[in-house]
Formats: C-alpha cells, structure tokens, sequence
C-alpha cells in the first residue's frame, strides 16, 4: 500500500506515460461531472439511471459514453433523437482532463500523492462554477460534501497542509473549514449592515413566484435561506396581480419577511400560504451578491487549502470579481454584473491558490 506513495517507485515508470493516463482519467471523471452538474440541482441521483438524452430519455450505451470521442464522432448530437448536445458536455471534459494533466505535472515529480487530493478539490470547483453560473446555487452535496471530503482527505494525505502528523493534517483543515466559512459568514453580516437590500427590476408582464423554499424570479431562483437572515429582512413589490391557492388581488403592496406575510393592509402567516403568483415590475430584495452557498463553499475549500488559502483565494475573488465589474462598466454592459455569481471568483480564486499560491506568498512575504 505504502509502495503507490513513494515516489521512487513512480519515479521508475516513466512520466509521460501517466501524463497520458491522466489526462484519459480526467476526461472520464469530466463525463461524471456532467452528470453532477446537470442532475445536481434538479435533485436527480447522480448514480441512477445511467446517462441518458436530457431530450427524448434515450439511454445512453456505454460503447458510445466515450469522453470526448462521442461528442465528436456523433457531431454534438443525440444518436437517437438528433437533439443538439450542449457543447458544455464536450468542455467540461476536456477541461478535467486538462486540469488533471496540470496538476499532474505540478505535483507529479515531488508530491505524487498530492495529486488526487487536488484532483478531487478541483472537480468540485467545476461542478459549483458551473451549477452556480446556471442556477445561483451551489448544491449542499458540493459544499457540505467538499467540507467532508477536505477533512478526510487531510487525515489521510496530511502532506496537504505541509505535515507529515495525521492529527496536524485534521486540525489544519479544520482551521481552514473554519477561517474560510468564518470570513465569508463575517462579510456577509457585514454587507446586510451596510448596503441592506438591492432592488430588481424586470420587463412589463413579469412574474415571480414564491414556492414552499425559494423565490423564482425571471431569470434566476433564490432560496429563501439566502434571503432571510435576520427578523428585519424583508422583500418588497408592489404587485399588478397577485394570486394564492384560493385568492386573487389587484394593485397591491406586498411585504413578505420570515414571520410575517403583509398583502396591502391584510397579515397572514407565511407558513399559510404555500404559494403566491405575482406579476411585478420591480422587487426590493434583501441581498446581496454573496450567499450562504458561498459561505459552505469557502469552508469546504479551507478545508483543503488551509486558512491561508482560504484568505487568499477569498482577496483574489474579491480582486477578480471588481475587476469584471470594471470591465463591465467599460463594455457598458454592467446589467450583466448582476447576473454573476460569486462562486466562479472563489473556484479560479482557489485554483490560483493550488497552482501559485505558495509562490506568491513566497514573494509577497519573503523571509
Ligand atoms: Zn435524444
């Protein structure tokens, strides 16, 4: 067992050979994280049934599930039903199996073992920048998943945080879960204190439904724990129409908090009303561009990185995410900014961190 840890037993078979394995065994992992990215948020097992055409429900053979190879061959189409396949599926393998090949050579000559431990971190980076692009989500599987992981795999490969102590590797990790959640969760009170609430506006005609969890707006979802933090927050509209279950009304203010449902000068307990269909202009949330999904999310990479890749990763996503605001100023396309979520800045943030992150410490603090 020992033997596949010691790197003059790997030093032996000649590099390249695995670079080749590796960038293969990416590309599979990638067909995975396909599945993960598109069944994740719906609630689907990512286990059962087998891949399958998201359009006609064709099952898909294992001869012709071949990373890379069946996209090409079958041109970007479902063999049965002719459907166009995003060409997400054909990038998100070739970018594991890219991101495989890098680490591998990073890590591959002095930190073998290392290199599963990255791998794994950086196909949960995929998976949440990807769903979190999409749905505004990241999926607790991810987040509390990539928690649980990053510990376990600090127990056994403590190598991660620089000691070689099972115990140091664990308490390392724990410290990083805890800085990173811990900053993040900080920011976020901190946000709620100063900017308070952000307003929304959408095309005439729009509808935004609250359901039993979450509140689905025109272009996105929100789950209600993203919103209601503290007593006082509240959502505001003014609605053109509004129904519930067994009502309806015209022109009127709405005022939803977590105890409290307001319809112009009527209260109702929100737990009574399992839905409501509204069709507004404009919506007063209070949020802001981060979640809690982030804070689980930077705890999980803390729990990998340690605390001080964690604080790093979180500066550079704060430098990238103003940077894209800029420049989406400039492109006068700043609507788009809106429209971003923040996990993508924390996951290129981390993969800065995996890649460079000592060496830019090393030259920003010299000892
Ligand atoms: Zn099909």
């Amino acid at each position: 067992m020992n033997a596949i840890f010691d790197p003059h037993v790997w030093a032996a078979v000649p590099f390249h050979f695995w670079s080749v394995m590796f960038f293969a065994l990416g590309t599979i992992v990638g067909s995975f994280l396909n599945v993960c990215i598109y069944r994740m948020p719906l609630g689907f097992s990512v286990v059962s049934p087998p891949s399958f055409c998201p359009h006609c429900r064709y099952s898909i053979p294992f001869y012709l599930n071949m990373p890379l190879v069946t996209w090409v061959v079958l041109g970007g189409r479902c063999k049965n039903c002719k459907a166009a396949i995003s060409l997400r599926y054909f990038m998100v393998e070739m970018l594991t199996g890219l991101l495989f090949l890098w680490v591998w050579q990073v890590f591959g000559h002095k930190a073998p073992a290392l290199a599963p431990a990255y791998w794994l971190l950086l196909s949960g980076l995929l998976v949440a920048t990807f769903i979190d692009l999409e749905y505004f989500i990241i999926p607790d599987e991810i987040t509390l998943g990539g928690i649980l992981a990053g510990l376990v795999v600090s127990i056994i490969l403590p190598g991660l945080h620089h000691t070689s102590a099972r115990m140091e590797g664990f308490r390392l990790a724990m410290l990083g879960a805890l800085v990173g959640g811990g900053v993040v969760y900080g920011i976020l009170r901190l946000g709620k204190l100063l900017f308070g609430r952000q307003k929304m506006v959408f095309p005439p005609g729009s509808r935004v439904l609250f359901t039993e969890t979450a509140l689905h707006l025109p272009d996105r979802e929100i789950g209600y724990e993203d919103l209601f933090y503290r007593q006082t927050d509240t959502i505001h509209f003014h609605a053109h129409s509004l129904e519930l279950a067994d009502r309806g009304y015209k022109n009127v203010l709405v005022r939803l908090s977590s105890s409290k449902l307001q319809i112009g000068d009527e209260s109702l307990k929100p737990e009574d009303v399992p839905f409501l269909d509204a069709e507004c202009s404009e919506i007063i949330l209070p949020r802001e561009a981060m979640g809690l999904g982030d804070v689980k999310f930077m705890a999980a990479i803390g729990a990998f990185t340690g605390w001080q890749g964690a604080l790093f990763s979180l500066m550079l996503s704060s430098m990238i995410g103003a940077s894209v605001g800029v420049a989406l100023i400039l492109m006068r396309r700043r609507e788009w900014s809106s429209r971003i979520p923040y996990g993508p800045y924390i996951a290129i943030a981390s993969l800065v961190w995996v890649f460079w992150g000592r060496m830019i410490l090393g030259f920003l603090f010299p000892s």
